[in-house]
């Protein structure tokens, strides 16, 4: 078992602050609120946020499993929501770590309508387009697109282990 790096601790630097300039122009002289979808993107979204200094923000959080083997998604997502401000006639702004499928994000947006936002919008770390089955809307904020890999690090685990790595790594069971 070894976890090699994929996209490096540099890498996704770069890339945030990319993704922070373009957020921070396009919100311009707005406020937002940021829906952070743990556990996966604990890490991208400490960072991001940090990067976005001309708006202000209202920060809030929302917890996503899904069940199956750990390596794939079952099909099952469970959301644990409780914000703690309201929603109605704001900007949000959801950060996720990974479109895989595309079921949780696929769920979460048709629960926020509820909310009533007056726009949303999507930071995604990662997508896999090849795997991408549910509708997702365009990823307004795309930190890398990837192939097929089971990655870890940055936030992304494998059976809880991995998240704290700076580094994006491919997981490979057998070496
Ligand atoms: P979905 O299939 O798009 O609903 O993604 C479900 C969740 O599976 C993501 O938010 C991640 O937490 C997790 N996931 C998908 N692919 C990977 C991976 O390569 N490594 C670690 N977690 C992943």
């Amino acid at each position: 078992m070894s976890v090699s790096v994929f996209i490096s601790e540099d890498q996704i630097k770069q890339r945030i602050k990319a993704l922070a300039a373009q957020i921070n122009q396009d919100f311009k002289g707005q406020e937002l609120t940021v829906i952070t979808v743990l556990n996966g993107s604990f890490m991208f979204s400490a960072d991001l946020v940090r990067e976005i200094k001309d708006i202000p923000i209202i920060m809030e959080f929302i917890s996503a499993s899904s069940y199956g083997s750990e390596t794939q998604s079952s099909g099952e997502v469970k959301l644990e929501i409780n914000f703690q401000s309201d929603l109605k006639d704001k900007n949000v702004l959801i950060v996720e770590d990974i479109v895989d499928t595309g079921l949780t994000l696929n769920k979460l947006m048709h629960i926020l309508k509820i909310y009533k936002p007056k726009t949303v919008k999507l930071a995604s770390l990662i997508s896999k387009p090849a795997n991408t089955v549910h509708f997702v809307s365009n990823i307004d904020y795309l930190g890398f697109e990837i192939e097929d890999k089971f990655v870890v690090g940055y936030g992304l685990d494998f059976a809880g282990q991995y998240r704290h790595l700076p580094y994006i790594g491919v997981y490979e069971p057998k070496k």
